[in-house]
């Protein structure tokens, strides 16, 4: 049978990225994407507005909504501070066996921390799987029709403190305007849109930071 895209993406880093080496591997992920097959990953453009607010929260505990082939969470969890580690939900199975593969390759694994299942099976368990009170930050990028579902739930486990970041790709193309309208309008939040492209085209997309009043 033919291969996926994720398995031809991780091939690409196989032969083409230096192991043990983060930045090699989103290099290789990104070349793969502009010249060979366009992606899902959030890419090198959004990538670097993603690079400079992890870099700016420095976050002790962090969340990612939607591995997919684990590009974003090497980006995010080459620049987290000693000791932490990111959790990264993904509820596809073979996505989620790739993204192992990557995470391993770019020598992260003991910065990451992939679990398999729904966003919204396993936000409420947080704290019991993983001991964790609150969110310093999150990164949403898993289906769009569930950003404002699993924002009201993570309010609701109380996942989030004052100034918790919330940062959403994509909240132009494909969008999420239920979610934007929310984060916007809301009290609760204040909201911040850093203009960009999808990633590996021209048409605009940005990324959406929201930090939590309380
Ligand atoms: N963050 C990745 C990156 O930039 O490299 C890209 C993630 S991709 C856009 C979205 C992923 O979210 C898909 O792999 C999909 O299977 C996963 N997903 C969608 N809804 C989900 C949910 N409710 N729980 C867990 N994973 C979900
Ligand atoms: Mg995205």
């Amino acid at each position: 049978t033919r291969s996926t895209r994720p398995q031809r993406l991780l091939k690409a880093v196989q032969k083409k990225a230096i192991k043990g080496d983060p930045q090699s591997v989103i290099s290789t992920i990104d070349y793969f994407c502009r010249h060979s097959e366009w992606a899902m990953n959030v890419g090198d453009e959004k990538g670097a507005i993603l690079d400079s607010v992890v870099c700016e929260v420095s976050p002790s505990t962090a969340l990612e909504l939607g591995t997919y082939c684990g590009y974003s969470a090497v980006r995010i969890a080459r620049l987290l501070p000693p000791g932490t580690k990111l959790i990264t939900l993904e509820f596809n199975p073979d996505y989620a066996a790739v993204a192992r593969q990557i995470i391993e390759y770019s020598g992260l694994q003991d910065k990451i921390c992939l679990v398999e299942g729904a966003s919204g099976d396993l936000i409420p368990k947080m704290q019991e799987l993983f001991g964790i009170k609150t969110l310093d930050f999150v990164f949403l990028d898993h289906w769009k029709d569930r950003y404002l579902p699993d924002i009201k739930l993570l309010e609701e486990c109380q996942l989030l403190r004052k100034g918790s970041i919330l940062l959403a790709d994509n909240v132009i193309c494909p969008g999420t305007p239920d979610y934007l309208e929310y984060v916007r309008n809301s009290p609760r939040y204040e909201s911040k849109y850093f203009k960009s492209h999808l990633e590996y085209t021209k048409v605009e997309d940005g990324l959406e930071k929201s930090v939590f009043l309380g």
